[in-house]
């Protein structure tokens, strides 16, 4: 069994330390991948500390993962070694089910398989194991293109923060005359400001963060609005067609559902570990606005994702950080301090192998 190196959590208290891990051999329509970065994104640090009350330990997080082929099987026709390529949120899916006939293996019904912490029907070992390690072993069907016109290190947030911002962006028809809300300046935060922007919407960024409002001008927002501060909230009232509301904690979505104009939708993707405080239901009714949800997106959208970021030029901003770094990036994450995603250089794990 090829020898691979991982970080994981072995309980939701302890910090992630170094551990070996099994990968499979690759079957016949296998590739295996020689992990060169992989982003770092809350939901790692809600999995890793067992947030959401579904973690297994050992926990290896990490779907953000970039790497480079190094071994095909038989049967792979779409990739040969020594291409660049990236594994994003899911590593398998039903493929029968309507969700999955449509491209939509992100709602399988059937049962798809997460890149981490997910039932590994391949038997390697109970849980399936992230890309905070050194390789890994994915189907071909779920492991996406990268253009060489992309940064890899840039491009590793583009496999969640990216695809999680972009579906939804694209699902609600954001583009040129709408004006569109995008709250929280983090990880997905920050790749939703430059999407929008790169669709032709109007972006107002809402942060907690007044420091953040440069930045968020030159990401591509054209307003900024503090969002704890209620004149500027008020201000909003009834001006956005749609909100991307990204935030990781419990808030008040009160605010930004009056901000939204006649039939204006906002969508929740951050998952907070809390509840959010009861919604008011007569402004959702007196301007029939929509509250929804959306879960990351299927293999075809992401590739669709990666490659429009390729012809625009987007990547996320980020730092770069060793492995061993991991426990005080999640810190300094809780603390909204990274500008804008963590990126771990794998390399630095690499040199522990030797
Ligand atoms: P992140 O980098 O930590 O960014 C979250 C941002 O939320 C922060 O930068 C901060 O922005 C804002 N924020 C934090 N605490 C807040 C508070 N108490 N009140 C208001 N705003 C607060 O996290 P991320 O990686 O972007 O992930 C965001 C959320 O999306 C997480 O819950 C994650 O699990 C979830 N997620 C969902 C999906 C999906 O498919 N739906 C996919 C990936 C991630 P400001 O400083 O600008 O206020
Ligand atoms: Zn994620
Ligand atoms: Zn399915």
């Amino acid at each position: 069994m090829p020898k691979t190196l991982a970080f994981a959590a072995a309980s939701p208290t302890s910090p992630l330390a170094m551990m070996p891990i099994p990968r499979r051999e690759p079957g016949a329509g296998d590739v295996e991948i020689e992990i060169t970065h992989c982003g770092v994104c809350h939901s790692d640090l809600h999995f890793a500390r067992n947030e959401w009350g579904m973690s297994a330990y050992p926990c290896v997080p990490g779907h953000e993962i970039i790497g480079r082929i190094t071994r095909v099987g038989a049967g792979v026709s779409r990739f040969k070694p020594g291409d660049t390529v990236g594994v994003g949120c899911l590593v398998g899916s039903c493929r029968t089910c309507g969700p999955c006939r449509e491209h939509l293996e992100n709602y399988c019904e059937g049962g798809n398989t997460f890149t981490y912490n997910a039932p590994d029907k391949h038997g390697t070992a109970p849980m399936t194991f992230g890309g905070y390690s050194t390789s890994m072993v994915v189907t071909q069907d779920f492991v996406l293109r990268v253009d060489a016109r992309l940064d890899p290190a840039r491009a590793a947030p583009l496999l969640c923060a990216g695809i999680t911002t972009y579906s939804p962006l694209r699902h609600w028809g954001v583009g040129p005359g709408q004006r569109v809300g995008v709250v929280g300046l983090g990880g997905l935060g920050h790749m939703g400001v430059k999407l929008a922007r790169a669709m032709g919407a109007e972006v107002v960024l809402f942060t907690t963060s007044p420091g953040k409002a440069e930045d968020a001008r030159r990401l591509g927002a054209h307003q900024v609005v503090i969002s704890r501060d209620e004149t500027q909230m008020a201000a909003q009232a009834g001006s956005l067609h749609f909100i991307l509301n990204t935030v990781a904690a419990s808030h008040d979505l009160n605010p930004f559902m009056n901000a939204l104009r006649l039939n204006g939708t906002m969508c929740l993707v951050g998952a907070p570990e809390h509840p959010h405080p009861p919604l008011q239901v007569f402004p959702v009714i007196f301007k029939r606005r929509s509250l929804a949800g959306s879960l990351i997106g299927g293999l075809r959208e992401t590739q669709e994702m990666l490659d429009f970021c390729a012809a625009k030029g987007i990547g996320a901003d980020i730092e770069l950080i060793p492995m061993q770094k991991i426990n005080e990036a999640y810190e300094r994450m809780l603390r909204s301090d990274v500008k804008y995603r963590f990126v771990i250089d794998m390399a630095s794990l690499k040199r522990e192998l030797k």
